[in-house]
Parts: structure tokens; C-alpha cells; sequence
């Protein structure tokens, strides 16, 4: 065990905690029984010395002192008489003042004054302890003599010796089961921890499918699944980045091979004519185009992932992002034979996106609906709904097989390769497409049938001027 260990640091604050509070307060229980019994005897006696002088009624008689001495015989306690003068003239038992002994005048001369007088006693020949109160005999007015009651103290301070140690016991006692308990304690919440001390780092040497085992329902469990969840989102984001280096390297060796191959065939005359040799540099120039598309598509994309890409955020009309990307992307459907539509408000409410942006995905949008359409049109809607302006680009080309569509937006994800590489595609237009709607609180969905064309819609929330925004 370490000494910076859980297990210590909660042993010593108990300890700690048992030394500040147990031990006070066994000290005042202990100053609070001794009050309690000496008290209960200084009454008890005050009460039995009061009672034997009012009952004296003659000092001389020798009958009546004798009865005193015999009534201490019954009882635990001491009795002596003295006369006027401080002489013992009975005694139960003292054998320190036997009878005929004169006592110190401090110890009988304030009875005079009918005061009592109350102090503690020790018997020099039997070394017992007492407390002693005297009372004054007064007998027709006169001061006649005292009476001293004494009772032990020395099984007070036995008691208290008991009950002192059976506080300390008590205190040890507790001192250790807290000790026990809180090496109980701290067993039952470190090995989970130091189970998830190891599995973290297990993790981090890339032993990704490492679980923790922990079923409790506290913060304990909830931190292991947290770890667990992390193992899992790691491996995802693992496999998620093997796929996409394994998906760049093979899109780059594909033009590679081919700027190569073209290379190397003009360098070396391996051509028939002038028309094939341009044949060939119109092969290098697409897959060099090619390449340089991947490369920003990849930069672009990277941007994002880091949180790198800036937006403009302004209110902007909708419509006229849309007619601008049209206009830039009709040159191509016009080379196809292909018409675009737009169907839409003017003077919806504006929306507060990045101008640039929102082109960019229209025009991703409408350049992937020429590419996979051969024949027909493209229509793009424009409408509000409750709080939302929504957006469709709606073709009648190829369509998409429904067991693709949930794959879609993902990177380098093409229904058909060949198709796609052939018209110039990467594979990256719908993600980076999907991330860009986004990161601007939009939403993007598809909807496509095999053979009748695709559409996809995007929603972007309407800026509420009431709410002052
Ligand atoms: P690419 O650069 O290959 O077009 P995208 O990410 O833009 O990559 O699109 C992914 C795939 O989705 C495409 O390869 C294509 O198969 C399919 N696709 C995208 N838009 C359409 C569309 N309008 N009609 C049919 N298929 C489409």
C-alpha cells in the first residue's frame, strides 16, 4: 500500500477525527460522572450530619453518643464527635483520632458560628480517603460540640477509574473498527478505480477492445462507462481513420498510375498519331484535375474536423444564393440538355448562414444531380415551413438503391465507382456537403427511387426578429 493511498489518507482522518472528538469527549463524560456522584455523597451526607446534630439533645449522654457510633457500624460511612473544646468524644472507626484526641482547631473552631464545615479527609493510619461535613451541636442555644459525617471517596475514584477505562476502551475500541471499516471501505472503492487505472492505460497502448467490469450504479460505475464509452468512440475513430488513409492512398494511386502510365507513353513515342497523343494529355489533364479536387476536397474537410473553417454569418435570401448557383452550374446541364427549374417564394425571411457556403453546397448539390442524370430536368423548391426554410434539388436521373442511403454522407462513400470516377467525383461531395449544412444548424436528407431520380432536401431555421436575435 502507498502511502499517499486512498486507503491511508481516509485511515488517518479517521483516526484524526477520533482523536479531536472521542477523546474530549471522554474527558468531560468522565468530569461529568465524577460531579455526579461526589454530589450524590456530599448531599447525602450534608442531609445525615444535618439530622444527627439536631438530634443530640445531650452531649454527656453517654448512651446516645454510643448510638452514633453503632449507627456508622451500619452504614459505609465514618462518625465523630467532638466536644466544645475539639476533643473526640466518640469515634466509629478512625483510628487517626482515636477518643481523648484533641482535633486542629481549623477542623471544629468555624462551627462555632453554627457554619458547617465540609473538606476531604485522609486517615493517616488506614490511608483511606473520605469527605467530610461537620455540623455544629447546638443544645439550648450553646454550642456544644460538632458531629462529622464521612463517607468514603476512595470507591468514587474506583468507579471513575472504571468508567475512565471503559471509556478508553470504548475509544481504542472504536479507533480500530474505524480503522477496519475504512480499510473495508476504501478496498470496495479503490479496486474498481485502480481496475479503471489499468484499463485506461490498457487504452492508451491501444488495446482497444479493453472493458471495464464495474455494475455499480454510482458515480464509481458511471466513470466506468464513461471509460468504456471512450474505448469504443477510440476504436470507432481508429477504424474510422484506417479506412480513410486506406480510401486516400487508393484514390491517389488510381491518377498516379495512370499520369504515369500516359507519362511515360508520350516520353517514349508509344503512340500512333498527333490524336492519340492528345488523346493522352486530355488523360493526364483530367486525372491531374482530379487529383487537385481530392486534395482541396481533403484540405477542405480536414479544415473542418478541426474547427478550423470560418464562417460568415450574415442574414442572407436564400433565393438569391440559389439563382447565383444556378447560374454558375447551367453551362454544364446546358451541355447535357439538361434544364434547371427553380420554383420558389421571393421575399421569404432571410436566414443567417455564410453566404459563400451555403453557394458552395447548392452548387455541390446541383453538380452531382448533372452528373447522375442523362435526361430530363432538375427542379429546386424554395419554401417556408413554420419555422423552417426548406430547400430541395430534385432530379430525374440514375436514383439511388435504398440500401445505400444511409451511407451516403460519408466519406469516399459511392454507390457506383466506376460511374463516379469516370465523371470526375471523389466520393467527399455529400460529406463535406453534409458537415457545411451543419455546422450552419441545418439539416440535410435524401430521398431517392431506382430509375426516377433523387431529391435532396435541406432545412435551415428561420431567424425570428420578434425574438430579438
Ligand atoms: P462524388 O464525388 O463521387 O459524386 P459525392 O459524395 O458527391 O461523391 O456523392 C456520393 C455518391 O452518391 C456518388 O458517388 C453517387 O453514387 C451518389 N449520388 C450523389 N448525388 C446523386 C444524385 N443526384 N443522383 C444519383 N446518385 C447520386
Amino acid at each position: 500500500m502507498r502511502w499517499n493511498s486512498i486507503t491511508v489518507k481516509l485511515g488517518l482522518a479517521f483516526i484524526l477525527f477520533f482523536i479531536v472528538v472521542i477523546f474530549p469527549l471522554g474527558f468531560s463524560i468522565n468530569k461529568i460522572f465524577y460531579g455526579f456522584f461526589y454530589n450524590e455523597v456530599e448531599n447525602q451526607i450534608d442531609n445525615l450530619s444535618t439530622r444527627y446534630s439536631r438530634s443530640i439533645t445531650d452531649i454527656e449522654d453517654e448512651q446516645i453518643i454510643n448510638m452514633f457510633e453503632r449507627l456508622a457500624d451500619l452504614t459505609d460511612h465514618e462518625i465523630f464527635i467532638v466536644n466544645k473544646n475539639g476533643m473526640v468524644i466518640a469515634n466509629s472507626g478512625l483510628p487517626s483520632i482515636p477518643k481523648g484526641s484533641v482535633i486542629n482547631t481549623p477542623f471544629w473552631e468555624p462551627l462555632k458560628g453554627t457554619g458547617t464545615i465540609k473538606m476531604e479527609f485522609k486517615d493517616s493510619v488506614t490511608k483511606k480517603r473520605y469527605l467530610s461535613i461537620g455540623k455544629p451541636i447546638i443544645i439550648n442555644e450553646k454550642f456544644q460540640g460538632g458531629i462529622y459525617v464521612l463517607a468514603p471517596t476512595d470507591n468514587i475514584y474506583t468507579s471513575l477509574d472504571r468508567v475512565r477505562n471503559m471509556l478508553l476502551l470504548a475509544g481504542i475500541g472504536a479507533i480500530f473498527l474505524a480503522v477496519g471499516f475504512t480499510f473495508f471501505l476504501t478496498r470496495k472503492l479503490t479496486t474498481p478505480l485502480l481496475e479503471m487505472e489499468k484499463a485506461t492505460r490498457d487504452i492508451a497502448h491501444g488495446h482497444l477492445n479493453t472493458k471495464v467490469i464495474v455494475e455499480s450504479k454510482d458515480e464509481i460505475g458511471s466513470l466506468a462507462r464513461a471509460i468504456n464509452y471512450l474505448a469504443v468512440e477510440l476504436n470507432h475513430y481508429q477504424t474510422n481513420r484506417r479506412e480513410f488513409f486506406a480510401n486516400i492512398s487508393h484514390e491517389l494511386r488510381t491518377p498516379l498510375t495512370y499520369l504515369g502510365g500516359y507519362t511515360k507513353a508520350i516520353q517514349e513515342g508509344l503512340y500512333q498519331s498527333e490524336e492519340e497523343k492528345s488523346q493522352y494529355l486530355s488523360i493526364i489533364e483530367k486525372e491531374t484535375n482530379r487529383m487537385t479536387k481530392l486534395v482541396n476536397d481533403l484540405f477542405e474537410l480536414s479544415k473542418m474536423e478541426e474547427g478550423k473553417l470560418d464562417f460568415h454569418f450574415e442574414d442572407i435570401d436564400l433565393y438569391e444564393v440559389v439563382q447565383s448557383a444556378i447560374l454558375k452550374t447551367e453551362l454544364k446541364a446546358k451541355e447535357k440538355r439538361i434544364e434547371i427549374l427553380l420554383e420558389g417564394e421571393e421575399g421569404l425571411p432571410a436566414v443567417r448562414l455564410d453566404g459563400l457556403r451555403t453557394e458552395q453546397i447548392v452548387i455541390n448539390l446541383l453538380e452531382n444531380a448533372i452528373r447522375y442524370t442523362e435526361y430530363g430536368s432538375i427542379t429546386v423548391r424554395l419554401w417556408r415551413e413554420k419555422q423552417q426554410i426548406k430547400l430541395t434539388i430534385e432530379d430525374t436521373g440514375s436514383g439511388i438503391p435504398k440500401e445505400d442511403l444511409p451511407y451516403l454522407f460519408e466519406r469516399f462513400y459511392r454507390v457506383e465507382k466506376s460511374r463516379s470516377r469516370a465523371t470526375g467525383g471523389t466520393g467527399l461531395g455529400l460529406s463535406i456537403v453534409k458537415s457545411l449544412v451543419e455546422f450552419q444548424k441545418g439539416k440535410i436528407y435524401v430521398k431517392s427511387v431506382v430509375g426516377k431520380g433523387t431529391t435532396f432536401v435541406l432545412a435551415f431555421p428561420v431567424i425570428d426578429f420578434n425574438e430579438g436575435d
